[in-house]
């Protein structure tokens, strides 16, 4: 696996919320936050806007209200410990899918 936890800001794979999610957006320039997740994805509930959807890369935006959502490697199979950046958060040029 990767060695995420190596970061010095004190961010890292089990960090919550908004820090979670621009660690993940960081990590390996940005090659983590597009990767498909293992076995299609983990089905879950948007932290914003309460719509289901499914989570298929390691950081995705709710289909419906654009809420930004993402989870570290090593909990990839957790649907627990997806976080949300917040309703003000978006995605920078780029990560949009
Ligand atoms: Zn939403």
């Amino acid at each position: 696996m990767c060695d995420c936890a190596s970061s010095s800001s004190g961010a890292g794979p089990f960090a919550s919320g908004r820090e979670l999610v621009e660690f993940v957006l960081a990590a390996h320039g940005g090659e983590v936050a597009s990767a498909p997740l293992q076995n299609g994805g983990l089905e879950t509930r948007c932290q914003g806007c309460g719509k289901e959807f499914v989570l298929k890369s390691h950081v995705q935006a709710c289909p419906a209200c654009g809420g930004v959502h993402a989870i570290s490697p090593p909990r990839a199979d957790d649907p627990g410990a997806i976080q949300f950046a917040g309703a003000q958060f978006k995605l920078p040029d780029g990560q949009r899918s």
